[in-house]
């Protein structure tokens, strides 16, 4: 049987981007793809990509305050939102005609329109047409995921953060994990009274607790009303704002509420469990070690799966999918050891086990150390940087690496290399630090500050 297409992706997110890239430019595929919204996916339009650029922008109070110190004349600044947000748009469409060229360069046709699946081999366009696939692969990433309760149409997601028409002067922002955190810093820099609620005993969780801490501790000193245990019962139009009625029966008013309480695959309506796969809880989609599902033709890679809900997780997960598929080169990522960044202030980088997840699983020595860097120190700031390492008692190998502070994802991603090399404690202590820096004291935590 011949088809229209070698590979139908459905998706022009980083999987499903990586994967058409590949598949067409390196080995030689007939590739399709379709994209409903703008091509890019969630890390270029809606997520780390502008996350980011916030962040800088969010960081500059500090700044001036740290100039000032070191002997600049500075003025208090004052930040223009609307200024900012045309850049950003502006950057984000360079960034995704930068996509659009480079799926174009690799010879895959692209389709800005929604696609489901009819069936095994065949791809329905909402314009009508239908094309045929050896291959399809799924791509379609996550959205944001809001319970129901009365008012909760009055939240926004982090996917109105970039376009909102003015910042607020009061923040409430639901939740605790990666995004939660990321855009109470990023409110909190921009100058906005922010409120953290979160339902559990501390934020962060699957994170080292020590770090957890240490970042909370970080994020209030800052300024961030941090309330934990905390719940929202019902959302009410204010004549300021939006009146919170809180779980504890208590009231305030706030001027946006933000909920990042987690995301869900996008899987519903694309015609799989017509096919008769069978989703998991969350919609999302079980696939084997080479993203492969139940119905041999059909792949699926990134946030769809559920898996790890980072970018260049599903950049590898579409780039593996190719080369065993197109490549005759069967490749399975490996989840184990992926290193990541949460862009709060301070920032955090994490690889490997936690304390906790560590002492379940052996004998453990612990070293760690928190002081005030240089360059704040000097500015009279109290910030503190963390810096941790899990070590295995019987094979002395870093089993994780946990980083708090100013360039911590930077960092990260070098000691991940180290780690994953599987490096004992004494190739870290053998090797000679660099001075000064901050991430000397990696190499030189002499001994543990406990053993379990
Ligand atoms: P997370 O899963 O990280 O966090 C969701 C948070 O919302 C948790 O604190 C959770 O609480 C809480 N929550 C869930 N349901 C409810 C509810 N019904 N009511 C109140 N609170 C609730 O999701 P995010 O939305 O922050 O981010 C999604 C994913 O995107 C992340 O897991 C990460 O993989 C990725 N991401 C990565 C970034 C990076 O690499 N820097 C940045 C942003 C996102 P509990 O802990 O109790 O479950």
């Amino acid at each position: 049987m011949t088809f229209d297409y070698d590979l139908f992706v459905i998706g022009g997110g980083s999987g499903g981007v990586r994967a058409a890239r590949v598949a067409s430019g390196e080995h030689g595929a007939k590739v399709g793809l379709a994209e409903e919204s703008r091509m890019g996916g969630t890390c270029v339009i809606r997520g780390c990509v502008p996350k980011k650029l916030m962040v800088f922008a969010s960081g500059f109070p500090g700044l001036f305050d740290e100039a000032r110190a070191y002997g600049w004349q500075a003025e208090p600044a004052r930040f223009d939102w609307l200024a900012f947000r045309a850049r950003l748009e502006a950057e984000l469409d360079r960034l995704e005609a930068a996509y659009r060229n480079t799926l174009k360069t690799a010879g895959v046709i692209v389709h800005d329109t929604r696609a489901t699946i009819a069936d095994a081999h065949r791809v329905r366009l909402a314009t009508g047409e239908e094309f045929t696939a050896k291959h399809i692969l799924v791509a379609t990433g996550g959205w944001p995921f809001v319970p129901e309760f009365p008012g909760s149409e009055l939240a926004v997601t982090s996917n109105e953060m970039f376009h909102l028409d003015a910042l607020p002067k009061r923040a409430l922002v639901v939740g605790g994990g990666y995004i939660a955190g990321e855009f109470a810093c990023i409110l909190n820099g921009l100058g906005v009274n922010v409120t953290q609620y979160y339902r559990g005993a501390q934020i962060l969780r699957g994170f080292d607790d020590e770090v957890r801490g240490h970042v909370a501790t970080a994020m209030r000193e800052a300024g961030i009303d941090i309330r934990l245990g905390a719940a929202v019962t019902k959302l009410e139009r204010a004549a300021g704002g939006i009146r919170v009625i809180g779980s504890d029966g208590s009231e305030r008013e706030v001027d946006l509420v933000l909920y990042a309480t987690g995301r869900r695959p996008n899987t519903a309506g694309l015609g799989l469990e017509a096919l008769g796969l069978e989703l998991g809880r969350d919609g999302e989609i079980p696939v084997d070690a080479y993203s492969q599902t139940a119905v041999p033709s059909i792949f699926a890679v990134g946030d769809v799966t559920g898996r790890i809900n980072l970018t260049p997780v599903a950049i590898r997960e579409g780039h593996a999918f190719a080369d065993t598929v197109f490549g005759a080169k069967p490749t399975a990522f490996d989840h184990r050891l992926v290193a990541s960044a949460v862009f709060t202030q301070p920032e955090l980088g994490s690889v490997g086990l936690s304390e906790e997840a560590a002492r379940e699983q052996e004998p453990i020595e612990v070293y760690a150390t928190a002081f005030r860097p240089m360059k704040t120190a000097f500015a009279g700031k109290a910030d503190r940087v963390l810096m941790k390492l899990v070590v295995s008692r019987a094979s002395r190998k870093v089993l994780g690496c946990h980083i708090v502070g100013p360039e911590a994802g930077e960092m990260i991603q070098l000691a991940a290399i180290a780690i994953g090399m599987g490096a004992t404690k004494e190739d870290f202590d053998a090797t000679c630090a660099v001075h000064p820096t901050m991430a000397e004291e990696l190499v030189t935590m002499r001994k543990p500050v406990r053993t379990a």
